[in-house]
């Protein structure tokens, strides 16, 4: 191994186990007893919620508080300290430190959601040009920023389809929402929960939507088609005005997984694909952070006829003042409180501003010279292969499958992940898509400069190498990271997980 990395060691003692008796990190004054008397207290206070004993936090100084913390971050991976965050589908972008002092100004983040909108013009702007811009990327007519995530906007999106068959007389008999396999797992759990029945078509061997069995599949039963495009194999779907037709002509509604934008902005647009509902994720394309689940903002895009029934409250504008809109009886209701996760509108506000037009045309463009550059060079190695039509182009992701490593070595997708931590660099999905076995799904977006995507080239290249050679070593992996490899279905088993520092337990951090 050429790289050596090692994170903070998660054996040193927990901040529980620090404290002694009587420390502390601050120093008060004594309390003057006639400021504020115990009865006083008991008039504020409800009797039954005043602590009988005290709370049993660590009781340590405050550079241990500090270290503790500083410590806990260097254990977990993030894009501003790792070497790459290649994790397709989720666009783990560089979020610009700009976005953060926006979003953490006190002018921004001291605004209460209540209060009245004469004092909070500047939030109410800033998220009416917002939705302006996102109709104008996507190529839709009116949008709602409430939903709180990419399957949240899936949710709110088939709900809106709903309410559409229903107003029209035909929910009864549209019941089913047609899914390629290729899909994100988030597609048929969202139809499901919004009560519809998911049918599954398979790819064709472009890894695209398959026209015939497309066709097989629709009828007056069918409410809409879910589809990402490009797919989750990376690949542009070029028949998508065929697709659009045979839904439209059914009777249905195409609806767009846009979590990912970031191989179409400014060159493509969904609304111009056909699609009539779109939702996308502020936190991929957009920018702001995410991961360990939000907070997120998966806005929904409509065109026209159905935006009667997106949520309330609208923001409307007139003579230059913004108000809040809940005229729209016919609204599906509200689906998150006020406007979604602000904080997060605003970076994606504040990245877009940064960038402008021309330069989120140009970070689709890289991420998909990007994504182009890794693949084309892995597939000289043994290994590695990329499954469906290797010789066309990738949009902003590509999936590169193992399979043939595995055959010959025995090593699989799993492993070659966890040595890639070893490296320093965070793991591609692994094992998503579906139908391409062993995949690791690799999108370095345009964050990386081509030293960055070079250095992961290498270290895919090096552990190909020895798991020809010694492939015992790659399955060890990983040996660098502040824990080892641990159960992953126990880890996340609710019997086993272990959540109290009490129990300190062994068991999450078990070898297989
Ligand atoms: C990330 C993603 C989703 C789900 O978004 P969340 O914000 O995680 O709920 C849906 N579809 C695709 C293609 C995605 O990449």
């Amino acid at each position: 191994m050429t790289t050596s990395y090692r994170q903070a060691d998660w054996k040193e003692p927990l901040i529980f186990e620090h404290s002694k008796p009587g420390r502390m990190g601050h120093m008060l004054p004594e309390l003057e007893p006639e400021l504020v008397t115990e009865a006083q207290i008991g008039d504020l206070v409800p009797e039954e919620l005043l602590r009988t004993e005290a709370a049993g936090l660590p009781e340590v100084g405050e550079m241990q508080v500090l270290r503790h913390y500083v410590r806990l971050s260097q254990m977990n991976y993030g894009v501003n300290a790792g070497k790459i965050y290649p994790l397709g589908s989720c666009t783990m972008k560089y979020n610009p430190i700009i976005n953060e002092l926006m979003a953490g100004h006190p002018k921004m983040a001291g605004q209460h959601p209540l209060q009245s909108p004469a004092t909070t013009q500047g939030t109410l702007k800033m998220l009416y040009n917002l939705k302006k811009h996102f109709l104008n990327i996507t190529g839709m007519d009116d949008a709602t920023l409430q939903p709180a995530a990419g399957a949240h906007g899936e949710w709110t999106g088939i709900m809106l389809m709903r309410e559409y068959h229903r107003e029209r007389g035909e929910l009864d008999q549209r019941t089913e929402i047609v899914v390629p396999d290729s899909a994100h797992g988030t597609n048929p759990a969202s139809a499901h929960m919004a009560g519809f029945k998911t049918v599954e078509i398979p790819s064709n061997e472009h890894g695209m939507v398959d026209l015939e069995a497309l066709k097989a599949a629709v009828g007056p039963q069918t409410a809409g088609l879910m589809l990402t495009n490009p797919n989750t194999i990376g690949v542009f779907e070029s028949e998508i005005t065929e697709i659009s037709k045979i839904i439209h002509d059914a009777g249905g509604l195409m609806y767009y997984d846009g979590a990912n934008l970031n191989a179409i902005m400014g060159w493509c647009r969904p609304g111009d694909m056909g699609f009539d509902i779109i939702h996308s994720n502020l936190h991929k394309t957009f920018s702001t952070p995410h991961g360990g689940g939000g907070p997120g903002a998966g806005p929904v895009g409509v065109k026209a006829f159905l935006a009667d029934y997106l949520p309330v409250p609208d923001i409307i504008e007139e003579d230059g003042v913004y108000k809040l809109d809940y005229n729209k009886p016919k609204s599906m209701g509200k689906v998150h409180g006020f406007h979604g996760n602000v904080g997060v509108s605003l970076r994606a506000y504040t990245y877009m501003y940064t960038m402008g037009g021309s330069g989120l045309k140009e970070s689709s463009e890289l991420a998909v010279l990007n994504a182009n550059y890794i693949s084309r060079q892995l597939v000289d190695a043994k290994g590695y292969e990329l499954t469906f039509d290797p010789e066309k182009p990738r949009k902003h992701e590509a999936v590169v499958s193992a399979g043939p490593m595995l055959n010959d070595t025995g090593v699989s997708a799993l492993y070659i992940s966890k040595m890639l931590l070893d490296y320093g660099m965070h793991a591609p999905t692994t094992y998503f898509p579906l139908i391409v076995p062993e995949a690791l799904m690799i999108e370095p977006t345009e964050s990386e400069p081509v030293e960055a995507l070079d250095e992961f080239i290498a270290a895919l290249k090096e552990i190909n190498d020895i798991a020809y050679s010694d492939p015992e070593k790659v399955l060890g992996a990983p040996y660098n990271t502040a824990v080892s490899k641990i159960n992953e279905a126990r880890a996340a088993h609710p019997k086993t997980i272990c959540l109290s520092w009490r129990k300190y337990c062994q068991l999450n951090l078990d070898k297989e």
